[in-house]
């Protein structure tokens, strides 16, 4: 028998010494992930600058390989599991979840059709239905996984789109004697809306910023004003945007008025609760869920708020045929199924061919911690958010910039004259993130600059919160 290292491959007995070299470093890692500096002071550049650029003519060894990575690569990384880490949704790292990483590693099993790997197809089925019940979905909501929620947006306004110019799929969008079409999103939606409409051929001019009210919710009376307005000039609106948890503000759009004015106007409602969808796993914030059984499509990013490691976000749409309608090809080469037979092939309900095994992780996660694991964990992410909001409160230097929403909290430096605040706030989560102890986001609300802290990370407790807090209050005190 050939041995492993002509084959190209590691010696079986050296790969198990370098697995429990590597294991023992990811344990290390992540118990001593807080005493870490959470991101690199450095400028653009200063990583390639120490790596060679010449491609590999001949391998290196792993030692030398690993010596690199400790010394360039580990303290260039932002480290996103780190408990004062404190940007965008504070999306969580959790230990299954790296074992079921490293597992997917080892498989590496391309999820494209069922015969390609029957239990990645069926796990998948089986985590989007989990989901789905959790979400409280009615089950005529199949889904499907993407990488992120861009594409699962895209996604839903392709299909969107098809139910406004019927046969795009064969003939395209141009050539055609087809009205301008429109949607919807408010002014604090994500600009994947815009990137999807770009994606499609709608066009980015043609999704309309609807104003959002004092609590950055969308003004569905502006929105029905704008729908008129269009129509008389004979676009063709085609769908809204609502958001469960906008990326500032983690505000919610109000889901049933909205459903309402879709139902009218005959549109499609895509739902992107890419992150504050979760939170319908909590009973008490069910009442969230209000109007989402009337939506067409919703998508939900698991690893924003439901503790799936990146990337996992699931599609779900009413009808999901709609769907694999639009994107079915068989290439000869995959020799796929009789059409009558049970297998569902994921590269159906969508652009990509080939997949990562993406439920895996999912499913060692979501078992690991239960529902009732991941809500109370959740739950102390919203107490902690509540707690950081009422020591802003009780500072006159500070101001609450936005109602408090799920794990979002939203503030503002005012103690300075009007016209050196927002340079200010933005100097100091600058110089809180290059201190490396801190990291923060900040954002625009209403042309203004605001501070933001995000709470998701399984790891930050009460007291990385205390200390992120003096944090800013000392730098305030330095500015
Ligand atoms: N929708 C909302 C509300 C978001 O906050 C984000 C990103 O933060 C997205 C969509 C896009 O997410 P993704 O990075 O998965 O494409």
């Amino acid at each position: 028998m050939q041995d492993r290292q002509s084959l190209g491959d590691t010696p079986p007995d050296e790969f198990r010494k370098q697995l429990h070299e590597i294991a023992d470093w990811i344990a290390d890692y992540r118990e001593n992930i807080g005493e870490r500096p959470i991101a690199p002071n450095i400028k653009p550049g200063a990583i390639l600058a120490q790596l060679d650029n010449l491609p590999p003519e001949i391998g290196t060894s792993l030692d030398d390989i690993f010596a690199d990575l400790y010394r360039v690569i580990i303290p260039g990384v932002a480290h996103w599991a780190h408990p004062q880490f404190m940007s965008y949704f504070g999306c969580t790292t959790t230990s299954p979840g790296i074992l079921a990483e490293m597992i997917t590693g080892a498989l590496n099993v391309n999820a494209m059709t069922w015969r390609t790997s029957p239990a990645a197809t069926e796990l998948e089925t089986l985590v989007l239905d989990w989901l789905r019940q959790w979400l409280g979905l009615p089950s005529e909501f199949q889904g499907v996984v993407y990488d992120t929620a861009s594409i699962s947006t895209m996604h839903a306004l392709a299909t969107a789109r098809e139910a406004v110019a019927p046969n795009t799929r064969e003939m395209g969008l141009s050539g055609r004697d087809l009205p301008n079409f429109r949607i919807y999103a408010s002014d604090q939606a994500h600009s994947s809306v815009e990137k999807g409409a770009i994606a499609i051929g709608i066009g980015e001019n043609n999704v309309r910023r609807v104003p959002s009210d004092s609590e950055f919710k969308m003004d569905v009376a502006a929105l029905r004003k704008m729908i008129a307005q269009d129509r008389q000039e004979h676009f063709r609106t085609m769908a809204v945007v609502a958001t469960v948890g906008t990326t500032s503000t983690a505000s919610v759009d109000p889901i049933p008025e909205i459903a309402k004015v879709c139902r009218e106007e005959k549109m499609w409602l895509h739902i992107d609760g890419a992150y504050g969808a979760g939170l319908a796993l909590l009973p008490e914030h069910k009442s969230i869920t209000a109007g989402w059984d009337e939506a067409d499509s919703i998508v939900i990013n698991p690893h924003k708020m439901l503790f799936v490691p990146f990337d996992f976000s699931a599609l779900y749409v009413r009808d999901l045929e709609r769907l694999r309608r639009l994107f079915a090809l068989e290439p000869e080469h995959l020799h796929l199924r009789d059409p009558k037979s049970a297998e569902i092939n994921y590269m159906d309900y969508g652009v990509q061919l080939g997949r990562r095994f993406r439920a895996l992780k999912a499913w060692v996660v979501w078992r690991a911690f239960g529902r009732e694991g991941i809500a109370s964990r959740i739950r102390d992410h919203l107490r902690l958010a509540k707690l950081f909001a009422d020591w802003i409160k009780i500072d006159n230097r500070f101001e609450i910039a936005a109602p408090v929403s799920m794990g979002v909290v939203c503030f503002r430096f005012v103690g300075s004259p009007e016209e050196k605040i927002d340079k200010l706030n933005s100097e100091i989560v600058e110089q809180i993130n290059a201190s490396g102890r801190a990291y923060l986001t900040q954002t625009k609300l209403r042309g203004r600059t605001v501070m933001r802290i995000g709470l998701g990370n399984v790891l930050t407790t009460e007291e990385h919160l205390r200390k992120v807090w003096e944090m800013i209050r000392t730098t305030v005190e330095a500015a």
